[in-house]
């Protein structure tokens, strides 16, 4: 039985993988600045505890622990992250929690410890055409990420990939490209696209109508949070160090995933398009290194992830209606 740490385990994707790792019979303690939103942690353990403060991380990562995820991250949608009015807040706080991280896994020797890196590395001036976007691992350099969030992460994963070539510290690094899921924050100002829209869609009328951000031709690729659990332990469990993308290749327009959303809920909607931030023109993930490094690939379509996620997302909407 291994004892595994996962930082940020009161979040969307640390929370299901925190379940997984207890399918598969770990021993494992969570930490996070607050318990998951949905549902009950499934951990062994769970901290309650700021990764940004070094006496958190040194009391947590001990030699007894055999393997590391780090998922805590100030993070959001666009409507978090590209406003500009949490710049700040993101960067320094990912890059403290980052840096206590992997000073505290070299010191103590940890055997295995898995970084969540973003699509929002990519340089913005691949992903001007929405039709041709191009995210491949070797095009990140020269950097010139949209956000700065994508500079604290491409920050980080050279601050793991050091570690590596100075101290061994055995790093899996991931790229994820939007995750999306039940259990995801949907109301919280931090929501990312496909929930966003699920509730949009979740509380239109039958014949009404919501609004999008930008005119939404802008293209984007979502992955369902049980295929970015795959990929994620696929990844740890192989002896690739190098940085792979953990995405779907299923790239849509913001509208198209709007009409998807609706069809599914059987709502006749239409679309209002506003001034909102937007980020990137095109953004897809390209999977052919992490096929061939790892041999992973997305299982689930889009359209039965949302169809999961739609589901969810309605179910709360009505409690949040009950209640009102
Ligand atoms: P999330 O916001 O749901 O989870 C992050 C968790 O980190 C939160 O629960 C938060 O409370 C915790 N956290 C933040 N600051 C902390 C601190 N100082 N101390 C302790 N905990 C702290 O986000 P998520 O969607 O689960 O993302 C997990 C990771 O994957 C993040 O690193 C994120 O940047 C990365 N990522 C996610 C996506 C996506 O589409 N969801 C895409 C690219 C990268």
């Amino acid at each position: 039985m291994k004892r595994i740490l996962v930082l940020g385990a009161g979040g969307f994707i640390g929370s299901h993988l925190v379940t997984r790792l207890k399918q598969e019979g770990n021993y494992v303690i969570g930490i996070d600045l607050k318990y998951p939103e949905f549902s009950k942690s499934t951990a062994d353990e769970f901290v309650i505890g700021d990764l940004r403060d070094p006496n958190v991380c040194e009391a947590a990562i001990k030699d007894e622990v055999d393997e590391i995820f780090q998922l805590a991250a100030d993070m959001g949608g666009a409507g978090y992250l590209f406003t500009g009015e949490n710049d700040f807040n993101v960067m320094h706080n990912s890059a403290l929690i980052n840096l206590n991280v992997a000073h505290y896994a070299i010191q103590n020797k940890i055997s295995k410890v898995f970084f969540s890196s973003s699509a929002c590395i990519y340089p913005q001036f691949n992903q001007t055409d929405p039709n041709n976007p191009n995210c491949e691992e070797s095009s990140a350099y020269p950097a010139e990420p949209d956000s700065e969030y994508g500079w604290e992460k491409i920050f980080s994963e050279r601050l793991y990939h050091a570690a590596l070539r100075n101290y061994q510290l055995n790093v899996r690094v991931a790229r994820f490209h939007n995750i999306y899921g039940p259990e995801g924050t949907w109301n919280s100002g931090k929501e990312k696209a496909p929930a966003a829209l699920c509730r949009k869609v979740a509380m239109a009328d039958q014949n009404g109508s919501i609004e999008i951000w930008g005119d939404g031709t802008q293209t984007r690729s979502f992955l369902y949070i049980d295929d970015c659990i795959d990929g994620i332990l696929t990844l740890m469990n192989s002896d690739c160090t190098e940085v792979l993308n953990i995405g779907s290749e299923e790239m849509v327009t913001i509208n198209r995933l709007a009409e998807i959303i609706s069809e599914q809920a059987g709502k006749n909607i239409s679309l209002e398009h506003i001034d909102g931030p937007i980020g990137v023109m095109g953004r897809n993930s390209e999977n052919s290194l992490v096929k061939k490094s790892i041999g992973w690939s997305p299982k689930i379509s889009l359209a039965e992830g949302l169809a999961k996620t739609y589901a969810w997302i309605n179910a709360e909407v009505a409690k949040l209606k009950e209640k009102a």
